[in-house]
């Protein structure tokens, strides 16, 4: 399908509401039927037909419907965050006395579930270096059932090898679940590749203005179905018709967004490249990068998140770096329309090193922003 015809026409019928370009906000909890028959037939068939928004609502409908379309999945299912996304597709394929096997160092949240949450209900995680195939094989026991990727990572863009991994879990009859954030569908096809589940964090490039946090599930019909009906309808992670709505807002313009962002990141680690201050980059799709050639191979493209090493002579060098720095806000999260940084120096643990600054390249000029951490840079 034409990625065009997917963000402008799909799952939009106009005719339905007043020849509107922009969908309406179907802000509802339920759905009134014509007849008792009626009624029945939406009681037994909740994910199709609007009854209650917990299960299906129409504005969320169209999002689902151009996710899946934009993934080239046969489903997707937008959920209240990415945290719900990944709990809910681990949750969904794993049972007491049954094993996971993960990258190291997933984001802190996916690593909470796996290790501090799921041990109380009889599940064991083993945590692996992804990079090496080998360890993927080792692991595995006879009761592993799901393979959990996160690649590239949104702090050292570690990767794994999406195909080969997934080619070792269909032998193995196991799962496996790529997280996407990243990447997002514009630049890399888990799925394609051999995956079962890609999930997002959706609250990053997706909504891509800072303003909404949602996460989204795309995988078969069968999964999407067994995740609706079971663990999405009872623990009733949904979003609201109004995020859904921003969602398909973002979507309109991912793509020029990730143009811009990913040129401006391109632009400012040229600039970096030349500072003597700079000790290491690290961007997947920088030919220094420990994994420069599987980023290139199952990549089309990395996006607007790298990370420095500074040669800051102290903790104190690093905060004022990072003090000095305007145009960049101090915060957390990235995909928006504003540039950010997260410096090492915040974290309280003393064995963190304090040398490391991540940044996102928001949506303003480069220069603008190559000036301020030209400023910065002075300032130390
Ligand atoms: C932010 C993030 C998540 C969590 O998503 P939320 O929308 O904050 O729940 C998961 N994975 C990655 C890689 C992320 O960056």
């Amino acid at each position: 399908m034409d990625y065009s015809y997917i963000i402008n026409k799909l799952g939009e019928n106009r005719e339905n509401y007043f020849n509107a370009v922009s969908p309406p906000i179907i802000q509802t909890s339920n759905f009134a039927f014509n007849s008792v028959n009626e009624m029945k037939v939406a009681l037994s068939n909740e994910k199709e037909i609007s009854c209650y928004t917990r299960g299906k609502n129409p504005t969320v409908d169209i999002l689902n419907q151009k996710i899946a379309a934009l993934e080239g999945s046969e489903s997707a299912l937008t959920v209240s965050s990415g945290v719900s996304a990944i709990s809910l597709s681990i949750l969904s394929n794993i049972k007491k006395g049954e094993h996971i096997v993960c990258v190291k160092d997933p984001y802190s949240w996916t690593n909470k579930l796996l290790n501090n949450f799921l041990p109380k209900f009889g599940v064991e995680t083993t945590m692996i270096d992804g990079k090496n195939i080998g360890n993927w094989k080792d692991s595995i026991k006879k009761n592993t059932k799901i393979f959990y990727l996160e690649t590239p990572n949104s702090f050292t863009f570690e990767l794994q090898d999406i195909k080969e991994i997934s080619k070792i879990a269909k032998e193995n009859n196991i799962i496996t679940i790529v997280d996407n954030s990243y990447s997002t569908f514009i630049n890399q096809k888990p799925l394609e590749l051999g995956a079962d589940i890609v999930i997002y964090s959706a609250t990053k490039y997706i909504g891509g203005h800072s303003d909404v946090v949602a996460g989204i599930i795309c995988s078969n019909n069968e999964m999407i179905n067994k995740i609706f009906y079971n663990e999405f309808m009872t623990f009733g992670n949904i979003i609201s018709p109004n995020d859904a709505w921003l969602l398909i807002r973002g979507l309109r313009t991912l793509k020029i967004r990730l143009d811009k962002i990913t040129d401006n990141a391109k632009k400012i680690i040229k600039y970096l490249k030349t500072q003597e201050k700079v000790l290491e980059i690290l961007y997947p799709f920088d030919e220094n990068f420990k994994q420069y050639d599987l980023a290139i191979k199952q990549m089309k493209d990395a996006t607007g998140l790298f990370t420095v090493r500074f040669d800051f002579k102290n903790k104190t060098q690093a905060e004022k770096f990072s003090n000095s720095i305007k145009n960049f806000l101090l915060a957390v999260s990235w995909g928006g329309h504003e540039s950010l940084i997260l410096p090492t120096c915040v974290f309280p643990n003393e064995n963190t090193p304090y040398d490391y600054v991540r940044f996102y390249t928001g949506l303003e000029e480069a220069d603008f922003l190559i000036n301020d951490i030209d400023n910065a840079l002075k300032a130390i």
